[in-house]
């Protein structure tokens, strides 16, 4: 949605990462065994393939970052490395879900092969079970979306990416908002934390 609001690429940690696990690239052998558990990729590893992914083109008028940074010392390197282009980031939105409901959304999501469409089995089902409805191809349950998993990266959250909030705050950067009630309604929540109405 943010993206066609603004017509810049949303770049997301985590797509990337998975995008270099299935290309069986060196970061993404290193990078699984930390995934598949629900920890955080290295710092460095994931420094690199940030840095990389801004350098390209289409992020040149802009960018939306999902899921990166992740940790004070991400953030910290990312402010050093926009810097150095005489860029800064403009807004940060934190979206706020009770970790009950994360669980329940997270354990429950399906994800589409080809399209990379995303499904629920409850509050999204697919047309047709374990099939994409925009394009046909199989649907799969990512490794680290099993419950254990997200019990799991909800406590890194916790621990090393929360600290976050107090980092964008202190530079009056951060929204908070709520995460809860219809996608329509937080869709709303986020343009309005961000000025876009
Ligand atoms: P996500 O798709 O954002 O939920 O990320 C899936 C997994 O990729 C995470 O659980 C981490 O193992 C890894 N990952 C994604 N983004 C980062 C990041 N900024 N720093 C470290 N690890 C990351």
């Amino acid at each position: 949605m943010l993206e066609e609001r603004l017509r810049v690429p949303q770049i997301a940690s985590g797509d990337l990462l998975r995008a270099a696990v299935r290309n069986g690239t060196d970061l993404g052998r290193q990078a699984k065994q930390f995934m598949d558990r629900g920890a955080l990729v290295p710092d460095e590893l994931v420094l690199g393939m940030i840095d990389e992914r801004l350098g390209q083109p289409d992020a040149r008028e802009g960018f939306i970052l999902d899921g990166f940074p992740r940790t004070v010392p991400q953030a910290e390197a990312l402010d050093r490395k926009l810097s150095a282009r005489g860029i800064a980031i403009d807004r940060v939105v934190a979206v706020n879900v009770p970790d009950a409901e994360i669980i329940q959304r997270i354990s429950g999501r399906r994800t589409c092969r080809g399209c990379g469409a995303m499904f629920h089995v409850v509050f999204d089902p697919p047309r047709e079970a374990n099939t994409c409805s925009k394009c046909g191809a199989e649907l799969y349950q990512r490794d680290d979306d099993a419950e254990k998993t997200v019990r799991a990266r909800l406590e890194v959250y916790a621990q090393s990416t929360a600290p976050l909030i107090a980092y964008y705050s202190a530079r009056q950067l951060l929204k908070e908002i709520d995460g809860t009630g219809s996608p329509k309604s937080i869709e709303q929540r986020i343009l309005d934390a961000l000025g876009l109405n």
